[in-house]
């Protein structure tokens, strides 16, 4: 069974005016669905072909894990966004980030750091590592999942990501992502399963 391509959870004009139509259309429609094609390149007519792709990502390294990781991250990071998003969680995630952060600031703060530090090509993630609510950065196409750790939001930090809407500003991406877009009913169901 090949890999398909996802389709955007909201249309491609929906975070406007945050992140354009045009910006969407070429990360969904060039970057994301080039690993989808690279990676049914990379397996066709191979066992691996048939694994899930999470499988195929925690068995991998080379191309075929960096395809099969971006095409996780991508559909990961779709959902971490949501039109007229933003704000704070609430509920059983508001009271882990407090009690492992100290204050939802205080974790924008550490969120906004990794994601404005992540030198070149990568990720910023809030995850789930052995029961604590952690700030991580991974490089290029590496995710949590390969550390054992549950992500429950992320933010790209390609300059593909960003670039269309933003130009070179990634501190106004990172804080129109955590003031407009960031879906914390997603991260919240995804804590709920952690
Ligand atoms: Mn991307």
């Amino acid at each position: 069974m090949p890999i398909t391509l996802p389709a955007l959870p909201y249309d491609l004009a929906a975070l406007e005016p945050h992140l354009t139509k045009e910006n969407l259309e070429l990360h969904h429609g060039k970057h994301h669905n080039a690993y989808v094609v690279n990676l049914n390149k990379l397996l066709d007519g191979k066992p691996e072909a048939n694994k899930s792709l999470e499988d195929i990502i925690m068995s991998s390294d080379g191309g075929v894990f960096n395809n099969a990781a971006q095409i996780w991250n991508h559909t990961f990071y779709w959902n971490s966004m949501k039109p007229k998003g933003g704000g704070a969680p609430t509920g059983k995630l508001a009271e882990a980030i407090i009690r492992d952060f100290g204050s939802f600031d205080k974790f924008k703060e550490e969120f906004t750091a990794a994601a404005t530090t992540q030198f070149g090509s990568g990720w910023a993630w809030l995850v789930v590592d052995g029961g604590k609510l952690k700030v991580t950065k991974t490089g290029n196409a590496d995710l949590p999942m390969k550390y054992k750790q549950k992500a429950l939001l992320t933010i790209d930090v390609w300059e593909h990501a960003y670039y269309p809407s933003f130009k070179n500003l990634r501190p106004k991406y990172i804080e129109t992502f955590l003031n407009s877009l960031a879906n914390w009913d997603f991260a919240a169901a995804n804590f709920a399963q952690a």
